[in-house]
């Protein structure tokens, strides 16, 4: 999983844009970015589980 391939959950936009910030760290068994979205101003948390059961993407 590359940067690049994070979108923004509020605009859709990826993150790969370099004025966006994203700072990848690591949280017990997941791995966590902060991230700022340049496109819509969002930020936060994109939590990556070891296991991932994504519900979210159902409709998808
Ligand atoms: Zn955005």
């Amino acid at each position: 999983m590359t940067i690049g391939e994070w979108m923004c959950p509020r605009c859709g936009r990826t993150l790969d844009d370099p004025r966006s910030f994203v700072n990848e760290y690591w949280r017990g068994w997941s791995t966590n970015y902060f991230a700022w979205c340049v496109s819509c101003g969002w930020q936060g948390e994109i939590v990556e589980e070891k296991v991932v059961t994504a519900p979210e993407l159902a409709e998808a």
